[in-house]
């Protein structure tokens, strides 16, 4: 038995499903799990020892590559400094003003600990607002797991095999409408009925929780003005597209500007933080400057805003960096079409930027229909295939891979090479 296998045996003893986060048991690839000691640049280790190129990333906060020497530096001198205050800092107002710079619809912002808070807080805020309830969200889109959005939501929803979620009441999720994603017919439809009762449309500008489908062209425009004309704001979850699409995120890359926009993952640099932030007289309404309540104890930690603030700030410095992550990921998933290609199967490559996946389908994929038209006992035996020979690649048919910018040209090649020999074989 290897260490990994030992120790996922005493951890389903003590840890439901032995994981702190369902995707993490590897249970749609039907293997277990490996428990990662270390990770530095685009590897991990596990605790036998084993090396892997990770695509994960953790699940995208990592787009410098693990353990990059500024951030590190910076959560180290701020720990000497104490690990929580539980009171107001300097550096989260260096931190507010940063993202605002950054992201121009943001003009206030307030941290949260997790993209589930962010989001759920950005709703709580858009019906405080607008004074309506509904929302609507898409099929296969992913907004965390609070509940009025555990509808028809992707990632690890979409291969648990349980449609909503056991504990949900009706009554959470009696205000969600679901629309398909890229279908602004869809989206008329509900307004057209209950407008006036809609406060917000939320949307993963690239859905990235089915594994990753683009917007179509004039899909996110017709969101903008579809809420325009009823009033009702727009929020783009940007806890994966946000900071990596670019640094003005997916409403740089699309130029569409929304009135929220919630944000995790890069924010924190590896650490616990989530934001949401957009039009000051929609944010003045937070708590204490106005009546929607949000709180939280270890909101705006010192130590996450150090390591958020480290990662942000080289990424400001170095625009740079985007172009050539952008371009080399462009050239990784072209060459992963090329090798499909000569192997004469029909399968789809999606990637926007640095986010991609295949799809083991002959069907182009827009939606969550056509993401389920997948062959997921194929892509399984891909993975596995892949993970033993050291590709640790997100473990669901419908999850994104992350690169990030430790994943150097040999490193691509490495993977190419071995995803090269699979299909080829
Ligand atoms: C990961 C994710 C969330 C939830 O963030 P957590 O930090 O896991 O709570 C919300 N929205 C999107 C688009 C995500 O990918």
């Amino acid at each position: 038995m290897t260490r990994s296998e030992l120790l996922f045996e005493e951890a389903v003893k003590v840890i439901p499903g032995g994981v702190n986060s369902p995707v993490r048991a590897f249970g749609s690839v039907g293997a277990t799990p490996r428990f990662i000691k270390k990770a530095t640049g685009a590897y991990l280790y596990d605790e036998d020892g084993k090396k892997y190129i990770d695509y994960i990333g953790s699940w995208g906060p990592m787009i410098l590559g693990h353990g990059q020497e500024e951030v590190l530096e910076s959560v180290l001198e701020s720990c000497r400094d104490g690990l929580s205050f539980g009171a107001a800092t300097a550096r989260e107002v260096e931190m507010a003003k940063l993202v605002c710079e950054l992201i121009p619809s943001v003009e206030m912002v307030r941290m949260v600990n997790s993209g589930t808070e962010a989001v759920m807080s950005a709703i709580r805020l858009a019906r405080g607002y607008t004074r309506r309830n509904k929302i609507i969200k898409f099929t296969g889109c992913y907004h965390g797991h609070s509940d009025g959005l555990l509808v028809k939501a992707g990632s690890g929803v979409m291969t648990a095999g349980v449609p909503d979620s056991l504990g949900v009441s009706a009554g959470c999720t009696q205000d969600t409408l679901s629309a398909d994603y890229n279908n602004l017919e869809s989206v008329k439809e509900h307004f057209i009925r209950c407008g006036e009762e809609i406060a917000a449309v939320i949307v993963e500008p690239v859905a990235a929780n089915m594994g990753v489908v683009s917007p179509a062209p004039g899909f996110l425009e017709g969101l903008r003005s579809i809420c325009d004309d009823y009033g009702a704001l727009l929020i783009f979850d940007e806890v994966i597209t946000g900071f990596r699409l670019g640094i003005d995120g997916a409403q740089g890359y699309y130029n569409v500007t929304p009135d929220l926009t919630t944000f995790g993952k890069i924010i924190g640099g590896g650490m616990p933080v989530g934001a949401y932030g957009g039009r000051r007289e929609v944010m003045e309404l937070v708590s204490p400057a106005g009546g929607v309540y949000q709180a939280g104890t270890l909101s705006g930690n010192p130590v996450a805003m150090a390591a958020g603030m480290a990662q942000l700030t080289i990424l400001k410095d170095h625009p740079e960096y985007y172009q050539n992550l952008n371009e080399s990921a462009d050239r990784f998933f072209q060459n992963i079409q090329k090798i499909l290609k000569k192997a004469n199967l029909p399968f789809q490559v999606n990637h926007v930027g640095s986010l991609g996946c295949i799809y083991f389908t002959e069907q182009k994929v827009t939606d969550y229909e056509s993401a389920k038209t997948s062959d997921t006992k194929q892509f399984a035996e891909y993975w596995r295939a892949m993970l033993d020979q050291g590709i640790y690649l997100a473990p669901s048919q419908f999850e994104a891979i992350f690169l990030s910018l430790a994943h150097t040209e040999a490193v691509q090649r490495e993977t190419l090479e071995i995803i090269e020999k699979y299909f080829l074989h």
